[in-house]
């Protein structure tokens, strides 16, 4: 007898119900109020769709897919500029100028709006004035259907633009059902800290509001500002508004009691991610750019891909935006990498909530607060779940591998071998590329520090300054040591060579703040200067003694300061490695 995956693991997604087509499986809810899967066993042929589509049983097979997605990384704490919009919005209203855009190209919009009887469902959109339906969280699950990734599917095949959004395990879910990757497909994921059950919140509709018609529900409206999770519904008969912990239903989402048991072991909570963004709010990231924060919404925002940044770009005016880093992002905001216990209350609550929903909410959550000796638990229980953790005693093998033996294949080529013999292993240009490499593998594990401190003296000694943060993807020559300076907010796809006296910096002034982001394939000769929030395409050849901060497009060669641009196809032909 087939079952996609063990119960507590499944998110929910669907991908597995839309995907069979012997229309063996179907929805079901079960006690808690979370659809899972079931297969009808006489209609199933056995064929194995299902697991090959569940995005949780292929979790670890699609691994490669996020790693070559998230190679162009960049973090932002930003805000949409248009004030109304952003008001209506749950965070910083970055969600509605992406969707605007693929509007605005005759694409189609998926998100997540309210049905009639206020339960969460993906809608499409084609038309500016319904996107107002999609913005705001809606914290709980959307309801499963079997249409919208064949939607998605079908339109993608005419070429039209399409734009997802939704939690991580759902995009990873349409990815997996679709099969391949489309240049046409954009998604959008959110950090999140789980999924609340649907029943649960019409039950707690129906306790505390009954014969009531509701009109409106907003689980985070920011009359008293973004930070203070403002709830509020409008109904027939009254307009009610409580501050989150002070709301039941908020309340037993944060004590993870109405949560689906998948979001509990989640794998998806990841930087590595299969989205082009994943959009949160900006907690803790935003005291760093108080310059930005009013308090009516401000976002943490992650773009993933090449395709993201580029439409990032695009639209880039319409928000003020501030980099920030990844580890930022994610030390503030930990719900995008690890996930919450489960609270030992979360079974009482069901068991009353199945008795008598109003005494669940009422009598659990006022009843129980955790004391402070149970918080001090649940923190110890995390860290020695976080020193348990392998990844935490050990360096990633498995990415320094990957990022040097592409290294040295890339600079051996460039010196046109095929390998380097020991004498040129010890170059110290490839010495500290050794120890950059072993610093990245290193993150987020005891030998964090002994790296760091190797690079920092091996800097010291060339003075070659990379910062252990900026994620350089594989690809990298350094010609000859000597100072080379790089602002850590610059960002790379990947193949670049560089050599002595090279400075990549950030400008401080309006229209070319920030840093550079490089195209694949980029050379930059000695002595030259890049700087500010530029973009140099791929297939850039920047001559030595050349400064500069304009845009780059691709195959160019740049010569100068003044820098003037020449077109030219292959342009770095013979100036960097080349890897088959
Ligand atoms: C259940 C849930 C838990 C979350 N947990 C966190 C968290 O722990 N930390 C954090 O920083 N941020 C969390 N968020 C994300 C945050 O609340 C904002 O949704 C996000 O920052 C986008 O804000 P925005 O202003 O750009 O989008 P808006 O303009 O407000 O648009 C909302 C976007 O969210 C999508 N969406 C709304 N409801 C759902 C849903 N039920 N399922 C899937 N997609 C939905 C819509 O399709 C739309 O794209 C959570 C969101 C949800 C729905
Ligand atoms: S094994 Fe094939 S037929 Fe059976 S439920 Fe899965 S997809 Fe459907
Ligand atoms: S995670 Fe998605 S694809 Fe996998 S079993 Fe659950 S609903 Fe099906
Ligand atoms: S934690 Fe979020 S992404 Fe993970 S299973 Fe739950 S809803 Fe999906």
């Amino acid at each position: 007898m087939i079952q996609v995956i063990e119960k507590d693991k499944c998110c929910g997604c669907a991908a597995c119900f839309t995907s069979c087509a012997h229309k063996a499986i179907s929805m079901q809810l079960d006690m808690e109020g979370f659809e899972y899967p079931e297969i009808n066993q006489e209609a199933c042929t056995d064929c194995g769709l299902c697991q090959a589509t569940c995005p949780v049983v292929q979790y670890e097979k699609r691994q490669d897919l996020r790693k070559t997605n998230y190679n162009t990384q960049v973090g932002f704490a930003a805000r949409n500029k248009n004030y109304d919009q952003r008001l209506i919005s749950s965070s910083g209203s970055i969600f509605p100028p992406i969707a605007e855009w693929v509007l605005d190209q005759g694409g189609m919009v998926v998100g997540v709006s309210f049905d009639k009887d206020f339960n969460a469902v993906h809608k499409i959109i084609d038309k500016k004035e319904d996107l107002v339906e999609l913005q705001g969280s809606k914290y709980l699950q959307c309801k499963a259907d079997n249409e919208t990734f064949k939607i998605i599917r079908k339109e993608i095949q005419t070429g039209r633009k399409v734009l997802y959004s939704g939690m991580a395990c759902q995009v990873e879910g349409l990815k997996s059902f679709l099969r391949k990757d489309y240049e046409n497909l954009y998604t959008i994921d959110l950090i999140c800290m789980g999924i609340p059950s649907y029943i649960v919140w019409q039950k707690y509709l129906k306790a505390f509001f009954p014969n009531e018609k509701i009109r409106y529900v907003n689980f985070k409206e920011k009359s008293v500002g973004w930070d203070s999770f403002c709830f509020r519904i409008e109904t027939d008969k009254q307009t009610f508004k409580e501050r989150g912990m002070q709301n039941l239903y908020l309340r037993s989402m944060f004590l993870t009691w109405n949560m689906r048991p998948s979001c509990f072991q989640c794998p998806f909570k990841n930087t590595e991610r299969i989205s082009d963004f994943t959009l949160a709010d900006a907690w803790g990231v935003s005291k760093q750019t108080p310059q930005i924060n009013d308090n009516k919404g401000l976002s943490s925002v992650v773009v993933h891909s090449k395709k993201g940044l580029e439409l990032w770009n695009t639209i880039s005016d319409r928000f003020d935006s501030i980099k920030v880093s990844l580890d930022e992002i994610a030390k503030n905001n930990s719900n995008l990498i690890s996930n919450k216990p489960q609270s030992g209350n979360r079974k009482l609550f069901y068991r009353m909530f199945a008795q008598n929903p109003e005494e669940a909410f009422v009598k659990l959550c006022t009843e129980y607060e955790p004391s402070r000796i149970e918080c001090m638990i649940i923190n110890i229980k995390n860290k020695v779940k976080t020193l348990l953790s392998l990844k935490f005693w050990t360096i990633d093998k498995k990415k320094f591998n990957e990022l040097y033996d592409y290294d040295m294949k890339f600079n051996a080529s460039f010196r046109g071998k095929k390998t380097f013999s020991k004498e040129e292993l010890s170059m110290l240009q490839i010495k500290y590329l050794w120890y950059y490499r072993k610093t990245q593998a290193a993150k987020d594990s005891i030998w964090q520090n002994y790296y760091r401190n190797k690079l920092i003296k091996f800097s010291n000694y060339t003075s070659i300054q990379l910062y252990e943060n900026m994620n350089i993807p594989k690809g990298l020559i350094i010609g000859h040591p000597g100072t080379i300076i790089i602002n850590e907010n610059a960002t790379f796809d990947g193949n670049i060579m560089m050599t002595h006296g090279v400075t990549i910096g950030r400008d401080v002034r309006e229209k070319r703040a920030g840093s550079p982001h490089f195209g694949k394939n980029v050379c930059i000769r000695c002595n030259s200067t890049v700087v500010g929030g530029i973009t140099i395409g791929d297939d850039v050849l920047i001559a030595p003694n050349t400064f500069v901060n304009f845009d780059v497009p691709s195959h160019s060669i740049i010569i100068g300061n003044p820098a003037t641009i020449h077109h030219r196809d292959n342009a770095t032909e013979g100036h960097i490695g080349k890897v088959e």
